[in-house]
């Protein structure tokens, strides 16, 4: 059945659905960026409220900005912007149809109707998930990219610009002219600071566009922290097969996730929010704690197994969880990690690491290990080297993570896995660092010398230095699963 308002009646009765009345959604939250992950996870929260009672109508419009957008407005415009989120484990597969996103606008084509959506009274949150690329920041110093293109094309066309940026400020500076109360910039993408990040991009954007902006930003906007997890990989067109004759529904982009989602926000918003936490949502002023917690054993996790599995020859991640020395290496690799992770109040950390072990080894998710290994030198730097810098700062052991960033070394050098198949390097900075790293088996100081991704402290560490290049020569040597063996049997 092709998935429309008016068939909602006809589904497989196994599919939720919408139980409220759409018409009475009032889109109050636009949204930047609507992928795989906003329709599993914040989506779904405000489809949650919408379905309790006594609860505000507060539902969304979706903003696409890339021209790549339009396949998603498509998408949605062709079924009333509904679309369905399965959720699957070995034992458990369900299906939900969401409706909280009840309007969707493409930039591209409406820039206009994009900034007065934004500026209109009405919206009280204005959220992202546009990936790391949308902000702007350059990797290593975390500065704002002025010269970008697309900033310096909105900073000429500021009453018509492009970039979320430009179009948020400008949205921003007509309410400011018209004396409306500003919306909430809610960043929920996997950046570290998520809010800080969003602000300071923004505020020196408006800063460049009039003072009078950004100090009115400064006072007014509320820029909430948040930590979001929930593994999330793109739909395949086997996901779209398996969705019709699994349950019956004729969706053009559902979603598939896995049962485990989490949303930790800071609870700071200029214009009201919805009462996310009687869905779910935990509300702290210790955002940070989460995010390490997170980062350094799920995303630390994810890249000791990426460039391992990746040259191993495995295409997903469950595949390589399904190999009990990788599983081990992982819980060892967590363990190594361990002291650098924050205690934070009626978390198990115990739990937290048996959970992921779990989730990791969910076979029906299909986690592409190409997705995980991708842009390596942006991600190496957060999940990575800070827990190995304070490790070493409190001379504990950085054997399994020197291995780890050695492998990503010896990855980007070969460009083949152990089969000879070509590995499919992901990469913004790939040239550049496949040309240094297909040298650093033989010297390895020119990799681990560029500062944009190592630092100094790091460079000038001879522990960390002698580590990672005796790794480096091991797997060489003897290949990733003698490696792994010989790191486990010697911790
Ligand atoms: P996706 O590819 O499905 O969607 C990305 C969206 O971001 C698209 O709408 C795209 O148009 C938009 N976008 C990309 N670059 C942009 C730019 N420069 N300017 C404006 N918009 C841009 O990806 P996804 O799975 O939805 O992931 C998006 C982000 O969500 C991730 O980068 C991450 O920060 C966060 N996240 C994802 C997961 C996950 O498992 N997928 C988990 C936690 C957090």
């Amino acid at each position: 059945i092709k998935l429309t308002s008016t068939k909602l009646g006809l589904l497989n009765p196994e599919v939720q659905i919408p139980t409220y009345d759409r018409r009475q959604v009032n889109p109050h939250t636009v949204h930047i960026g609507v992928g795989s992950f906003h329709r599993a996870h914040q989506a779904l929260y405000l489809d949650e409220l919408l379905a309790l009672p006594d609860t505000e109508r507060w539902g969304e419009c979706g903003l696409g900005v890339l021209p790549s957008d339009a396949r998603m407005r498509d998408a949605l415009q062709g079924q009333n912007h509904l679309y369905t989120l399965a959720e699957r484990s070995a034992d458990k597969q369900s299906a939900r149809v969401i409706g909280s996103i009840v309007d969707y606008i493409y930039a591209p084509e409406a820039n206009e109707a994009a900034v007065e959506k934004m500026a209109n009274p009405e919206t009280r949150i204005v959220s992202l998930t546009i990936t790391e690329g949308g902000y702007f920041i350059d990797e290593g110093t975390g500065n704002f990219l002025v010269q970008h293109p697309s900033i310096q094309h909105d900073l000429e066309h500021s009453d018509a610009p492009s970039s979320s940026i430009g179009l948020i400020a400008e949205a921003l500076d007509r309410r400011r002219t018209r004396g409306v109360a500003p919306f909430t910039v809610m960043s929920c993408d996997n950046l570290q600071g998520n809010g800080h990040v969003i602000s300071k991009v923004l505020r020196a954007y408006a800063g460049l566009r009039k003072p009078s902006l950004e100090t009115w930003i400064e006072a007014n906007v509320a820029f909430p922290n948040s930590m979001v997890d929930r593994i999330t990989p793109a739909t395949t067109r086997a996901d779209i097969a398996w969705l019709a004759t699994r349950f019956g529904i004729d969706d053009a982009w559902p979603v598939v996730t896995e049962p485990f989602l989490q949303w930790v926000i800071e609870d700071t918003f200029s214009n009201g929010r919805p009462q996310w936490e009687r869905v779910g949502a935990q509300f702290t002023t210790d955002v940070a704690s989460y995010e390490i917690m997170k980062m350094r054993l799920l995303n630390g996790s994810h890249l000791a197994m990426a460039y391992l599995g990746a040259l191993a020859g495995f295409t997903y991640v469950q595949d390589i969880m399904a190999d009990q020395l990788f599983v081990t290496f992982i819980e060892r690799f967590m363990e190594e990690v361990t002291p650098v992770v924050p205690i934070i109040p009626n978390t198990s950390v115990p739990e937290y690491k048996k959970s992921l072990i779990e989730r990791f080894s969910n076979p029906t998710i299909n986690d592409q290990v190409t997705r995980i290994c991708s842009e390596g030198s942006a991600k190496i730097p957060k999940w990575l080297l800070p827990s190995i810098q304070e490790l070493l700062d409190r001379n504990l052991s950085v054997d399994l993570l020197s291995l780890v960033v050695a492998s990503w070394i010896f990855y980007l050098g070969k460009g083949v896995d152990e089969a000879g198949k070509t590995l499919d390097i992901i990469d913004a900075r790939a040239a550049e660092l496949t040309a240094i790293a297909s040298s650093a088996e033989e010297d390895p100081s020119l990799m681990l010398g560029i500062s944009s991704i190592f630092g100094d402290r790091l460079f000038t560490n001879a522990i960390f230095q002698e580590k990672t290049a005796g790794a480096l020569h091991l797997l060489a040597t003897v290949g990733v699963a003698a490696s792994m063996k010989q790191y486990l049997k010697r911790n």
